[in-house]
């Protein structure tokens, strides 16, 4: 109980019930397919519904936290979370920078008017052009290995120009996620291996066009330990004061990633509507907040001038997004019962890939009386294709509404068109007023690239 108070009091939802209908802002959901429709978008479910104050305030929560730090700090979007250029642009009109992982979003995040000076260009494998760009644009980069430093430094002897770069390193703590976004313990694929690690320092001070202007880690996603931030921070500092004392000169910045979890089962926890009996509740994990997080790494740093770069996806975007599905129908099986919508893994990937929650709800109230333990399914010729499993939902009736919740990081950025299914519509919800911010795709967005090319 006291872990679902504390997360309220830091984020209030833009997306509630009034009536038995959910709304996002002042907009019933329910409204929007006819509104689109009316727009002569035919193509109008599922589709990603975003709310931008609730946008705004997340990214308010962190800043307001940096700003009160009596040290340069800055906050880099990580932008694969979600790349769609109008969220980006509300960002950066709020003072954020950005943390890329691909050349293509280094080039985005430039025409979106990022300045460039700020962008970090991360990576465990970046192809010589994406360093190439990013030199030129005088980029951060990360050195994420032996062989990295090495292409960073060819680059930047061809250009004739420096390399700003940060060593990612492994602070070697378990961050307790799930496997495939643990990226900060010594088995994974990201940073520096110890026995490279004097290699790469001593390379780096031989080399006038590569200035060490800071320490990078970033141990994991969906991080709900305040404790793992402690930690890392620390094993970052300590380092950070050994390589100032041996006379890294243009060292000045820590860079502790991006991590914190959300609170995946808020809706869970505060509707009325019948399946939060069966949400275990346990698991209503209390996330810490952003501000609470910044002061722990504050206390580390203590009285040091050193900078500090944050560069959060999910908390920043997570909880914006809703996906609205049309319900197709009802099966009741012989030992399972499946609710089957519109909306499809190729939208919202996560439970798929590693059996992550959202919280799935109908979006009005059903015609039907009854209510029943469900599988939520989409099209999706794959049995691991689904929404959610065993959730205890009214039965819905055919063309229901029924949302999936909190899908605004890492769903239509992982999209894809397997099975030649659509990217849906997005919407940006503020206010009253609704706004496409993407449109669907068409049967040409899909096709084109396949048009024969002209060869020798
Ligand atoms: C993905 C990523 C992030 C963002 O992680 P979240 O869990 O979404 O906050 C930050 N930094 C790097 C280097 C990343 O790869």
């Amino acid at each position: 109980m006291a872990s679902r108070e504390i997360t309220d009091k830091y984020f209030s939802s833009y997306f509630k019930y009034k009536e038995g209908i959910l709304h996002c802002e002042s907009v019933p959901v329910t409204n929007i397919k006819s509104w689109l429709e009316k727009c002569g978008i035919t193509t109008s479910s599922p589709v990603f519904v975003y709310s931008k104050t609730q946008i705004v305030e997340n990214v308010e929560a962190y800043q307001n936290a940096l700003q009160k730090l009596g040290r340069p700090t800055m906050l880099n979007y990580a932008m694969k979370a979600n790349m769609n250029p109008t969220l980006m642009s509300i960002m950066k009109d709020q003072g954020c920078s950005v943390t890329l992982v691909s050349g293509l979003e280094l080039k985005l995040a430039i025409q979106l008017g990022f300045k460039p000076e700020n962008l970090l260009l991360n990576g465990n494998g970046k192809q010589n052009w994406e360093i190439e760009l990013a030199v030129r644009n005088d980029c951060m980069l990360n050195i994420d290995s032996l062989f990295n430093l090495k292409q960073t430094i060819n680059v930047a002897r061809n250009l004739k120009t420096r390399a700003r770069v940060l060593l990612r390193v492994n602070p070697d703590i378990d961050p307790k996620v799930h496997e495939y976004i643990c990226t900060g313990s010594k088995e994974t694929k990201f940073g520096i291996n110890e026995e490279d690690l004097d290699k790469i320092l001593a390379d780096i001070k031989e080399e006038p066009l590569i200035h060490l202007i800071g320490l990078h880690c970033h141990i994991g996603s969906t991080i709900t330990d305040i404790n793992v931030f402690r930690e890392s921070a620390i094993v970052i500092y300590n380092f950070y004061k050994r390589l100032k004392a041996d006379g890294y000169k243009h060292l000045n910045v820590i860079n502790l990633g991006g991590g914190l979890g959300i609170n995946y089962k808020q809706h869970a926890a505060k509707t009325s509507r019948p399946d939060f009996s069966h949400v275990d509740t346990d698991h209503v994990t209390c996330i810490p907040s952003p501000a609470e997080v910044i002061s722990v790494i504050d206390d580390v740093f203590g009285d040091d001038n050193v900078s500090l770069i944050l560069e959060p996806g999910r908390s920043l975007i997570g909880n914006s997004g809703i996906l609205v599905c049309t319900v197709l129908g009802v099966k009741h099986g012989h030992s399972q019962n499946y609710i089957v919508v519109d909306g499809a893994m190729t939208e919202v990937i996560r439970p798929a890939l590693y059996d992550a929650y959202h919280h799935i709800d109908l979006a009005e109230p059903s015609n039907h009386r009854n209510k029943d333990v469900y599988n939520i399914v989409g099209p999706v010729c794959e049995s691991g294709d689904f929404l959610g499993k065993d959730r205890y939902l009214s039965t819905p009736h055919e063309g229901c509404s029924l949302v999936v919740f909190d899908v605004g990081a890492y769903c239509s950025s992982m999209g894809s068109n397997y099975n030649m299914r659509v990217h849906p519509a997005e919407v940006l919800i503020n206010g009253r007023n609704i706004d496409v911010i993407r449109r669907p795709d068409t049967l040409d967005d899909i096709l084109t690239p396949y048009t024969p090319v002209n060869t020798l």
